[in-house]
């Protein structure tokens, strides 16, 4: 059994040696390209059986991050990447030969159709990109770079990013069925097709020394073979010794020592991408930078609010001060009004007493008059000796009622008189009548006969101030009497009815005198209209104004059984008594 199996031995120990290819023309181009690389390794490490694996980018990212190549061969900027990623190093870089640098060796084309009116790089703002991938470095990042130089985001100021994929033919597709309007390939494959050269020109062609091809980009190192972490650098230094020993001529293609990468890194850099993808991080300032016509509107906004705010905050500070000082004033006119008013009913009840006094003097003489009788009659039965302790008891009784009787109708007229402001309490509204009757009849030498009837319930109150409603009762009675004191006898008489409704109680003056003509009708309550010659023509105005004070009013009605005029006093009910007076037949 062992020397059936001595043959296999060699082919049991051989190890595996796999290589990774990012795959840009795809994977049957890669083939070809790279099969004089597994010859060679094949030929020289005859204790390995060497493999080639072709991947795309992340493919290939993601076999050799789980430790499934030994060794990978890609383009500059995706070994940098893997390079910081995964620790790949590079142990060689392809020698294109031909008078070609290995670290000048790689540019990037951007091809337009022989017929396009673009010719500068500068001119793709607007247009539309075909590109295998934003990955791919000569497929874009390295143009990317050049468009940056110039100020142009492929983000914010191409039209479109055309993205193909692998393999990189797909960009010339596009181009041929109008998706775009320029396309991005690496240097050199325009020249190595001849179809395409016909078809296409490059724009912004660089001059290159020593670089045969047209390029719109800078160059820059060729692809590296590198290392992975965990292959063993015996196996790289096999490697690198076995393909260090390729010659163009013989094998068709052939590798240098390890280039410089830097001009990558730089570019890298520069555009934020891959391992300096970390730069990218927004900072504020960065954001303002590229954002600053957002954020010059938004200021523009802000400012713009907030000098509305302030304007809007004076104008209503303004307008509340006006406001304050049109209400102070408005609350001053009124003081005023309701000072002048008083003032108005003072004047105005002083000239009812007026009006009134001039029998007065006759009225209090009645009194004085029996007050001297008494006395005279207690001197003269003095000296008579007839003076009894009776006589004296009578007379001193009348002179003290007469002086009394005097008394109440002065004290009536004081508190009539006096100048003092409005108070309204509940009250009994008979009282009040019967006062002023009282009072009226006072005054008057030869006063007319008044009747009241009162038609009122027992407890009729309501909210009045008793000096005011006093002061319109007298002051119609008083015009009752002007009206007919001239008359007959029978039609000098006054009538005075109270009586209610469902919410008001009403006090009705009824006179038989001259009574109203239609014109006078229409002006009786105007302020100075008087038919008198003695008369102000305040008394009916102002008696209305305290009518209509109380929530009342006060109006003229011609009586259709008679002569004369009627009028009439209406004052709103207290609550209580509207609420006892809706069901009389409670009680
Ligand atoms: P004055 O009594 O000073 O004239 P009033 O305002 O009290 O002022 O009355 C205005 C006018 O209304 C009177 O001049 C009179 O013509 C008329 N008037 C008032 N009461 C009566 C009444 N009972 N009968 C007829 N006319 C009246």
């Amino acid at each position: 059994m062992l020397l059936a199996l001595l043959p296999l031995a060699p082919a049991c120990a051989a190890q595996p040696l796999r290589i990774g290819v990012l795959a840009f023309l795809g994977s049957e181009a890669a083939v070809e390209e790279w099969s004089p690389v597994l010859r060679r390794l094949q030929a020289s490490l005859p204790g390995h059986t060497p493999a080639l694996v072709h991947l795309d980018h992340d493919g290939l990212r993601l076999a050799a991050s789980q430790g499934e190549l030994d060794f990978i061969i890609t383009n500059p900027g995706h070994y940098v990447e893997l390079e910081a990623e995964l620790g790949a190093s590079r142990i060689l870089t392809l020698d294109a030969g031909g008078g070609r640098s290995p670290e000048r060796a790689l540019g990037s084309a951007v091809i337009v159709p022989a017929d396009s009116p673009l010719h500068s790089l500068a001119e793709l703002r607007g247009k539309r990109l075909a590109i295998v991938g934003r990955e791919g470095f000569g497929g874009f990042q390295m143009l990317w770079g050049e468009l940056d130089a110039l100020g142009l985001s492929p983000e914010r100021h191409l039209a479109a990013l055309h993205e193909v994929g692998f393999p990189m033919s797909g960009v010339v597709a596009a181009l041929d069925a109008g998706l775009a309007d320029a396309g991005v390939l690496r240097s050199c494959l325009l020249e190595n097709r001849a179809d395409w050269q016909e078809r296409f020109r490059v724009l912004s062609p660089r001059n290159e020394p020593g670089f045969a091809c047209a390029s719109s980009t800078p160059l820059y190192p060729d692809w590296p073979l590198a290392a992975l972490r965990h292959t063993s650098p015996e196996l790289s230094r096999m490697v690198a010794i076995a393909l260090l020993g390729m010659r163009t001529e013989r094998d068709g293609l052939a590798w240098a020592v390890p280039a410089d990468y830097q001009a990558v890194h730089e570019l890298f850099r520069r555009l934020e991408i891959g391992p300096y993808a970390y730069l990218r991080a927004p900072t504020l300032m960065a954001l303002a930078e590229r954002y600053w016509p957002w954020v010059a509107g938004f200021a523009l906004l802000l400012l713009g609010w907030i000098i509305y705010t302030v304007r809007v905050e004076h104008l209503v500070q303004r307008r509340t001060a006006e406001l304050r000082h049109a209400l102070a004033e408005r609350e001053a006119l009124t003081q005023h009004m309701h000072a002048a008013q008083e003032q108005a009913e003072h004047l105005s009840r002083l000239s009812v007493l007026g009006e009134l006094s001039g029998t007065l003097a006759h009225e209090l003489n009645q009194p004085l008059a029996a007050i001297a009788n008494y006395a005279n009659s207690l001197v003269r039965r003095a000296d008579n000796q007839r003076l009894t302790e009776a006589a004296v008891r009578e007379a001193g009784g009348e002179i003290a009622g007469q002086a009394e009787r005097a008394a109440g109708i002065l004290g009536q007229i004081r508190v009539f008189a006096r100048k003092r402001a409005a108070s309204r309490e509940r009250q009994p509204v008979r009282d009040v009548v019967d006062e002023t009757v009282a009072l009226f009849r006072g005054m008057l030498a030869h006063a007319p006969e008044v009747r009241i009837a009162d038609e009122l319930p027992a407890d009729a109150c309501t909210e009045f101030d008793r000096l005011q409603i006093q002061q319109v009762i007298l002051n119609l009675l008083k015009n009752a009497w002007d009206a007919s004191h001239g008359l007959p006898v029978a039609r000098q008489r006054i009538l005075l009815t109270l009586d209610t409704d469902a919410d008001s109680l009403h006090i009705r003056v009824r006179d038989y005198g001259v009574g109203i003509d239609a014109a006078t009708r229409n002006r009786l309550f105007e302020a100075f209209f008087t038919t008198k010659a003695d008369g102000m023509g305040l008394g009916l105005s102002i008696c209305r104004g305290i009518a209509e004070a109380h929530g009342g009013r006060l109006s003229a009605d011609i009586p259709d059984d008679g002569p004369g005029a009627i009028f009439v006093l209406t004052l709103p009910q207290a609550k209580r008594y509207i609420q006892s007076t809706a069901k009389p037949t409670d009680a």
